[in-house]
Parts: structure tokens; sequence; C-alpha cells
């Protein structure tokens, strides 16, 4: 089985956001760019499963400008066979990533497609979604743990106050959560190797997608600034604020 990984580039996780003066967006000239900390535990699940006899071909998928090539290389390094590099400096929202995604996923046909459940930059939660509907497969979102068996995955998932384990068959669409595994780092010989691993690169336009934008984003704002607290002398001090300046007891 072959096993597709999407790994998004995103402003690393340690990086304070900026918002840009006029409003149109984030800082990210300059700014430190990691892969989504959701798809390193995607690549790190499929590298298991081929560790695990289970896969045979891990395969890193990034699209967007050039420098994704880095974070193909990293998942790479972390031990994929192969990248391929869907090549646009386009804005890419979720539609446009699922189509292109569908696209590559049917020239290629792997038998698993893990994503991460989000992307930490514009917390879309959308493209695994969009994609195993645009493909007509199974999906199983926010995954915490993952068995592949003969014909089918059984995926544990994350959900509100407890977890839900699903039969999806295969071919299927697999989000991963937080809690799915810890990622390997990449050692140097390996980062050493994956600077000859193969990248294949492809464009929106030889693979007969519309990657237009269809959302318009009006503006983006930082969150209110915190006011400063206070100290209270006393518990009494403390619940009478919170019963007659808060209101929330
Ligand atoms: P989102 O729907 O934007 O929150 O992203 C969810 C997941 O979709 C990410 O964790 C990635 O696995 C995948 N994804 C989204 N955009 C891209 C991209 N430009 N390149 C590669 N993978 C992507």
């Amino acid at each position: 089985m072959k096993v597709f990984v999407a790994v998004k580039r995103v402003i690393d996780y340690n990086v304070k956001v900026r918002v840009k003066a006029d409003g149109t967006g984030v800082e990210t000239a300059n700014v430190k760019m990691s892969m989504n900390p959701f798809d390193e535990i995607g690549v790190e699940e499929a590298l298991r499963l081929r560790e695990a006899g289970k896969a045979e071909e891990v395969v890193a998928v990034g699209l967007g400008p050039r420098q994704c090539q880095e974070t193909i290389r990293t998942a790479l390094a972390m031990g994929a066979d192969r990248g391929i590099h869907v090549k646009t400096d386009a804005e890419l929202q979720p539609l446009a990533v699922a189509k292109l995604l569908k696209a590559v996923i049917e020239e290629e046909r792997p038998g698993l497609v893990i994503l991460g459940k989000q992307a930490i930059d514009d917390d879309s939660s959308q493209t695994g979604q969009m994609t195993a509907a645009l493909l007509g497969w199974p999906q199983a979102t926010f995954a915490s743990r993952l068995d592949i068996g003969n014909e089918s995955a059984r995926v544990t998932r994350e959900v509100d106050g407890g977890l839900e384990t699903v039969d999806v068959k295969m071919p299927c669409v697999v989000t991963t959560d937080l809690r799915l595994n810890e990622p390997r780092y990449a050692s140097l010989p390996n980062i050493m190797k994956a600077k000859k691993k193969p990248i294949d690169e492809k464009t929106p336009e030889e693979l007969g997608v519309d990657a237009a934008p269809r959302l318009e984003t009006l503006r983006v704002t930082e969150p209110p600034g915190r006011e400063a607290g206070i100290k209270v002398e006393s518990v009494a001090e403390l619940v009478d604020k919170l019963r007659n300046e808060a209101g929330v007891i």
C-alpha cells in the first residue's frame, strides 16, 4: 500500500504572530516557518505503518510556493520515500487544496491519505473532509489511534468527552489528532539522505484544477489586549468582586 501524507508549511508554532498594519492578513516576511504540527504526526504515523510492514511507500505532498519544498524535505528527512510538490504562488484555500490533492490522488491511487486535523495558520479544519468528499472516499477525522486491517482501517477518534472507534473501508482519508503519536526528529544522516530523494513538481494547470480562492478575507484583527489583573486582600473581597463587578456568580 502507498500512503499519502499532506504536509503544510505554516508559521512556526513558537512564533508570536503579528497582524499586518493594513489588516489584510498576518506578517509572514522573515518569520520562521515549519511543518504544521499535525502533519508531523501524519508523517510519523505513515512511517510507523511502513515500518510495521503495512505500507510500502510513504509519499509527502505539499502545495504552495517554492519554499514548500523545504517542508517536503523535512518529511523526507523524517523518512518519507519521495515528495510531490504542487507549485503555485497563488493563495490556496482548503477547497483548492482538496481539489488539487484529489487530482494527484487519482493519478497515484494511494490506499490511505493522511492529513492533519487542522492547519495552525488558518485553523480551517476543512481540507481532509473536503478531499474525502470530492473523492467519494470514507473519512475518519481526529484520529488518536489507527489500526490497518486487510481492507479497512479501525480509527479511534477524539470526540467531545470521550473516544469513538469507527471502521472505514480503504481507500480512505484520515486526519490526525494530537495524541496519535509523538513524531520523531530527523537524524543528521537522514537529513543528508533526504537531499537525494526525488520531489516531483506539478502545477494546478497541469492537473487541470481551478485553484482560485472562493472566499474573500475582509479583515484580520489582533485579539483585544488583556487588562492588568488586581490583587485582592481576602476571599470575601474576591467573592464580592466576582458577584458585584464581574457578575459571574
Ligand atoms: P486546514 O483544513 O487548512 O485546517 O488543513 C488541514 C490539513 O490539510 C493540514 O494539516 C494539511 O495536512 C492539509 N493541508 C492544507 N493545506 C495544505 C497545503 N497547502 N499543503 C499541504 N497540505 C495542506
